[in-house]
């Protein structure tokens, strides 16, 4: 065990608390968990599975992983010190500059004094006699605590497809976010690649170039546009310094905290020059502007999105050599920015390339692993590294991997099996004092700007508390209602919440998920900061405190 810091304070020493608070997962959200709570004169202990911190960017080591949004916008904001000694080599930072940017952030702030590693919490109990939570890591060891804050990520679970044969392949196999710390040695081999979301077209696009032989078993193409990725000089990361405050300003004011946000025009209010022309300036610009920055029905109305979607399809049948190739390349079941764009760099180009092939899975599914490869209905592989970028049980994965009750044993399973709702994303009826950062129903996007304001409205909301000796927080029944309502009547409309994808929660490779539910916040981040702040400035009136 850790120590814990020198200046806390227990709330209620009859409840033989062994920390003021549990913090789960050393990423973005729960390393500036434990920042602010620690600031609080609380004893905090935060638990991670893993070995190291950095959540997402500690997992996903795959070859080409970074930021698809620009590395400025995604950074913390709160420290000043951080944002001046702190230089982005590039637009958009690789997995290994922004591990060592997480890193830099806990040795700053001196964090690892009061982190677990390799510990993994099997079960989260509540009891409500003493107002307490009793967390079980996987070891069998127990620590009891007042709150408990999850910051469990929500693309965290990975999931295999359920393929016949898939252990027994005698070759080196493995999910993109399982990618080995041991480097990989994929030079020169024969390599198959499953799946084309954004994590396999960052692998696809750099393996490519060293690899013998790469096969892409491709079964829906997505939407991908350029990242136009570049190195920032010294003299160009001065004036991102020197604008830091203009750029979270931004964040904090577009619809999901990008750097970009919709265009007031509609698609066709513009003559077709014009429209050409802004779209044209779209693709070959910097990041997500093309997908949040597009006119403001591109997402909503299907003729715009039709339009869209067209000029795409042609910028992928120039930059494809092999016509065939091409139109498989190209989406025809949802249309553009309807599931998260990826974000790639010469992506379309790997498939002009000799050793690169795509294989339809639509038109000739697999059947099998084998010990050797992989069996189409049309054709045998042999392979020597199979990489599955397969995706994940997202955003319910890392909450159903924990045994989680509350009053009365209430499972939490079973309680999202009946409804999914929440109080914000953040408070759950019937499970008093968790508190979840970018939980169900939260606002997702660029979502390190969504963790600092859920953060600081968790950290209020406790501060609160322990000023006043309150030793539980409930969301009411019928605030979590009103959120829920909330919700449902924002995902109105949108094109994206009518198409299959993690975002809409459908996932082929687990039982019981084919069915889309509503499953983020899709109203804008000022109208969800705006209902946050509603509830702080009521007195918490939402939640029942005592
Ligand atoms: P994903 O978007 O869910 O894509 C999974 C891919 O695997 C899809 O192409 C899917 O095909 C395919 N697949 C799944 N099961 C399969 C099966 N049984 N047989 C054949 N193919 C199968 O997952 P992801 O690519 O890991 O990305 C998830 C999210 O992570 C992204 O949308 C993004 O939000 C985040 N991410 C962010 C970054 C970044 O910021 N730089 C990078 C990577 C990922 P279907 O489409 O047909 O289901």
């Amino acid at each position: 065990m850790t120590q814990t810091a020198t200046n806390s304070r227990a709330l209620i020493p009859e409840a033989n608390l062994d920390f003021d608070a549990i913090v789960i997962g050393a990423g973005v959200a729960g390393l500036y968990q434990l920042y602010r709570l620690r600031n609080l004169g609380m004893r905090v202990q935060l638990f991670e599975a893993g070995t190291g911190v950095g959540g997402t960017w500690y997992w996903n080591r795959y070859p080409g992983a970074r930021f698809d949004s620009e590395s400025y916008s995604y950074g913390y904001s709160f420290s000043q010190e951080l944002l001046d000694e702190w230089d982005w080599s590039e637009h958009f930072a690789s997995q290994p500059e922004i591990l060592r940017y997480l890193q830099h952030v806990a040795d700053k702030f001196d964090l690892y004094k009061d982190i677990q590693f390799s510990s993994e919490v099997k079960s989260a109990t509540y009891r409500d006699d003493t107002r307490s939570w009793e967390i079980q890591l996987q070891d069998g060891s127990k620590f009891k605590c007042r709150f408990l804050i999850t910051g469990i990520g929500l693309l965290s679970q990975p999931t295999l497809p359920k393929i016949p044969g898939i252990d027994s392949f005698k070759g080196q196999s493995f999910h993109t976010s399982r990618w080995p710390h041991e480097s990989v040695s994929y030079s020169g081999k024969r390599v198959a690649v499953i799946g084309t979301g954004a994590t396999g077209v960052q692998t696809i696009q750099e393996i490519c170039k060293d690899v013998g032989h790469l096969t892409v078993f491709q079964r829906r193409p997505n939407w991908c546009a350029p990242l136009h990725n570049a190195k920032i000089e010294p003299d160009e990361m001065k004036e991102i310094r020197a604008g830091y405050e203009e750029i979270f300003e931004t964040c904090n004011q577009t619809a999901a905290g990008f750097l970009h946000t919709a265009d007031s025009r509609s698609t066709f209010e513009v003559s077709a020059d014009e429209r050409y022309e802004f779209w044209e300036n779209l693709y070959a610009s910097k990041g997500f502007g093309i997908w949040q920055g597009n006119f403001k029905d591109v997402l909503i109305d299907p003729k715009a999105n039709e339009a869209m979607s067209e000029f795409v399809a042609n910028k992928i049948r120039q930059r494809v050599e092999d016509p065939d190739t091409a139109e498989k390349l190209i989406p025809k079941d949802h249309g553009f920015g309807t599931r998260r764009v990826p974000l790639e760099t010469r992506y379309y180009e790997s498939y002009n390339r000799d050793n690169v092939e795509l294989v339809d899975i639509i038109d000739t599914p697999i059947e099998k692993v084998t010990p050797d490869g992989i069996v189409t209905t049309d054709r045998s592989f042999e392979f020597d590294l199979i990489i599955y970028a397969t995706g994940f049980d997202a955003i319910l994965g890392s909450y159903n991997k924990i045994e989680i009750s509350g009053v009365h044993g209430r499972r939490l399973k079973d309680q999202w099996d009946d409804e999914l709702s929440t109080f914000l994303g953040i408070q759950i009826n019937n499970f008093p004092n968790l508190f979840m950062i970018l939980g169900p129903h939260a606002l997702l996007g660029n979502n390190p700007r969504s963790i600092e304001f859920n953060v600081e409205w968790i950290t209020d909301l406790i501060g609160h508390m322990t000023a006043r000796n309150l030793t539980r927080a409930e969301a009411t029944a019928e605030a979590v209602e009103s959120w829920y309502q909330h919700v449902l009547e924002q995902g109105e409309g949108l094109l994206a919440n009518q198409i299959d994808s993690w975002m809409t929660g459908v996932n082929s490779n687990l039982d019981g998920r084919q069915k889309r539910i509503i499953a983020r916040y899709s109203g804008t981040q000022t109208s969800y900061r705006q209902r946050c702040n509603e509830v702080v400035e009521s007195g918490y009136a939402e939640l029942n405190l005592m």
